[in-house]
């Protein structure tokens, strides 16, 4: 199998993160599989992917803790050389409205979703840039279609730290548009993950299915073959670019 340096995942574990895992092994990717809590989920997808022949290894770290990335990705080090960062790891919240959220509340959600993100991204590019001796790469950020849609009542909290994100694509990569690092995101519409019952939510996506414009969500794998794509060669071009998996939710500006 063809050794393409090391994909790290940030929330590998379980859904989204899990699906890009899985097909980057079968692409020839080392895996690394960043993980918070669950350790039993993610040792068990190490195991998979070791068994389909590929290479994983689990890291435990929450991205909220600057601390647990800089441990992250030396243990990345240690597995081989970075060749693409998915910024995966995000979370939702209870619903609420503007008025019922805590600083703590609005302090997590954009400590774990998007300064997480760019922290990470900052560690990545250490190890990437053309400019600092790196081989070059990329990074994929996982937005949201909440970002079009403002999820007003839900979690508005949520969709502006991924419309952060979003802006952040935009800019980091015309920042590194000289250095080799590619950075794109993949805005997803209505997944089937756990998610959802995380944010209290379990039946959310039974009930928005009859709304929804292909009236089927999606699944992790069909958002985890636009992020392959964009992580790869076959993306040489394509940088700042906001691909909507969405199923045409939410794709209007
Ligand atoms: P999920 O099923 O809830 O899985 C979340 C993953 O992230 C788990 O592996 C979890 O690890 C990990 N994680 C959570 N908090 C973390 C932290 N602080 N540090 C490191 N890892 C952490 O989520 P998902 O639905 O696959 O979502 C993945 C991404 O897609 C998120 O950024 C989400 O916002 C975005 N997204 C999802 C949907 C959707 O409908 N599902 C739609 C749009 C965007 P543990 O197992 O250890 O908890």
């Amino acid at each position: 199998m063809a050794d393409r340096g090391v994909l790290l995942v940030t929330g590998g574990s379980r859904g989204i993160g899990a699906a890009v895992c899985r097909l980057g092994a079968r692409a020839g990717y080392g895996v690394v599989v960043n993980y918070a809590a669950r350790q039993d989920a993610a040792e068990a997808l190490v195991a998979e992917i070791e068994a389909e022949g590929g290479r994983a290894v689990a890291v435990k770290g929450d991205v909220g803790v600057e601390a647990d990335i800089l441990a992250l990705f030396q243990a990345a080090d240690r597995f081989g050389p970075l060749a693409v960062l998915v910024n995966n790891a995000g979370i939702v919240d209870r619903p609420a409205t503007l008025v019922e959220m805590t600083a703590e509340r609005l302090e997590r959600m954009f400590r774990v979703n998007t300064i997480g993100s760019m922290l990470c991204a900052r560690e990545a590019i250490k190890r990437l840039s053309t400019a600092k001796g790196g081989r070059g790469g990329a990074i994929v950020n996982i937005s949201s279609a909440a970002t079009k849609l403002g999820a007003a009542g839900l979690f508005v909290d949520y969709a502006a730290s991924k419309g952060a994100i979003d802006t952040f694509t935009v800019g980091l990569a015309r920042e590194l548009a000289t250095e080799g690092v590619r950075v794109c995101a993949v805005r997803p519409g209505i997944i089937e993950t756990d998610i959802h019952a995380s944010g209290g939510l379990p039946d959310r996506v039974r009930d928005l299915t009859p709304s929804l414009p292909m009236k089927r969500p999606g699944t992790a794998e069909e958002v985890a073959r636009a992020v392959l794509w964009l992580a790869s060669e076959e993306a040489s071009y394509s940088t700042g670019a906001i691909l909507d998996v969405s199923g045409a939710r939410a794709i209007l500006p």
